[in-house]
């Protein structure tokens, strides 16, 4: 975006007379709704949550839905989302990627658009909010703009982008993030990726040219539902996104020595085991006693030789660590690594580290934090900022563009699961920040 030119269109829209706006003689623009000089705009919620209940019929099994990227289930409801957009007045377009984009016109040709989306894949077994909810609320906003006459200068382009849970794929295609042997993985429908791309109307040859650039959006905007209990915990309707954490993944090897469980004394031990429990104490003593959301998981555990009557010899353990400060995400790491060898002196035992994943924290902009802070406000809605511990397609987006991310609550933090379920007072007033801050973003 040219920040100066956009902010001279600002001033001279916020400069003119309701009565004599250019856009329509009956019609709203951004400018009057943002400035407070009418309320706050609406989407139809009861519209919106008909869709979503329609759309839980698509991959509905006995245990729960099942819309993996690529299945006939995912195709059913890509086709249903394709309908929605066009009975939203809009003309949707597949790109090589195989994600979906349809574009809202805005009266300045000049202006890059504003991105709003999410995704329809789900994860096996997984729920009918996770992705819909941010998907049919973009659909919804595009047609509420274009129901209530408000022209907007920016287009607004919705997306969906495809296989989010298979490791957000289609946005990291978005910005040539994938590598020709990414593209030959298995994703969960059995089908490979490359595969997937040709079903969902994409063309492998042709990728490069669904490579989005820095500067191609003015920014990007995602609704999505939690995924944990915070929101509803604090009884707060909104969250605003601060960013979406970083992780680091390590496999710890502990190498003890296997010995006679009932020969070898006490004292004469070099126990994996007990050396690998001790250090999960000590992992989750170590986050829990510094201050702030950092987390840390040591969720995978393999004993050798794993038998009752042999002191375990080896124990290879994961460590999955995550927050929104790359700085405590390295602090941790050295922490992790000194008690490691801390408590491997203290029980005879060696622990080697192995980093198996690093991904860096993405973090929302300020400003367009400001604007789903504003629309939340004006609504009336309670609101928090709050980091998102899940991943979602917004932090591969974050590196092209502005990034910010809106949450509504999950009923008892549940997700990726037949119980995620959000209601639909919440699903509306999510709906409707997206709205405002979409009008907010196109004031600038
Ligand atoms: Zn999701």
């Amino acid at each position: 975006m040219k920040r100066r030119t956009f902010l001279q269109h600002s001033a001279a829209l916020a400069a003119v007379p309701l009565v004599g706006l250019p856009s329509s003689a009956r019609g709203l623009t951004g400018a009057s709704v943002a400035r407070g000089a009418v309320a706050p705009l609406r989407v139809n919620a009861e519209r919106l949550n008909g869709w979503l209940a329609a759309f839980d019929k698509i991959g509905r099994t006995p245990t729960g839905i099942n819309r993996v990227a690529y299945s006939p289930a995912d195709l059913e409801g890509r086709a249903f989302t394709l309908g929605l957009i066009k009975d939203a007045g809009l003309v949707p377009r597949v790109d090589s990627a195989g994600n979906i984009y349809a574009r809202l016109a805005g009266t300045d040709a000049s202006l890059k658009p504003i991105l709003i989306g999410s995704h329809v894949d789900s994860v096996t077994d997984g729920g009918n909010y996770d992705g819909p909810v941010g998907s049919f609320s973009a659909i919804e906003v595009a047609r509420s703009l274009r129901d209530q006459q408000v022209r907007l200068r920016h287009p607004v382009d919705v997306v969906i982008w495809q296989n989010e849970e298979g490791g957000t794929i289609g946005s990291k295609l978005a910005i040539n993030d994938l590598t020709d042997a990414d593209l030959d993985k298995v994703a969960r429908s059995g089908k490979t990726i490359r595969e997937g791309i040709g079903l969902v109307g994409g063309d492998v040859a042709k990728l490069k040219d669904a490579v989005k650039k820095s500067g191609d959006f003015a920014c990007y905007i995602e609704l999505h539902i939690e995924q944990g209990g915070l929101l509803e915990k604090a009884g707060l309707q909104i969250g605003v996104v601060e960013g979406i954490v970083g992780l680091r993944w390590f496999e710890v090897t502990i190498t003890g020595f296997a010995n006679h469980a009932g020969a070898t004394p006490m004292n004469q031990r070099h126990d994996a085991m007990l050396a690998a429990a001790k250090f999960t104490v000590a992992v989750n003593e170590a986050v829990t006693g510094e201050p702030g959301r950092q987390v840390a998981t040591v969720g995978r555990v393999n004993v050798l030789p794993n038998t009752t009557n042999v002191i375990p010899a080896q124990v290879v353990l994961t460590v999955d660590l995550r927050d929104l400060d790359r700085a405590k995400l390295t602090h941790f790491t050295e922490r992790f690594e000194q008690l490691g060898r801390d408590i491997g002196t203290a029980t005879g035992t060696t622990f080697a580290f192995k980093r198996l994943v690093d991904s860096e924290p993405a973090l929302a902009n300020a400003q367009v934090m400001s604007w789903i802070e504003s629309s939340a406000t004006a609504l009336g809605l309670t609101k928090q900022r709050m980091p998102s511990g899940a991943g979602h397609d917004a932090q591969e987006i974050a590196r092209i563009a502005p990034m910010g991310m809106i949450f509504v609550p999950s009923v008892g933090g549940i997700s990726h699961s037949p119980k995620e379920f959000t209601t639909a007072a919440d699903v509306a007033h999510g709906a409707d920040v997206l709205l405002n801050a979409v009008i907010a973003a196109d004031l600038g």
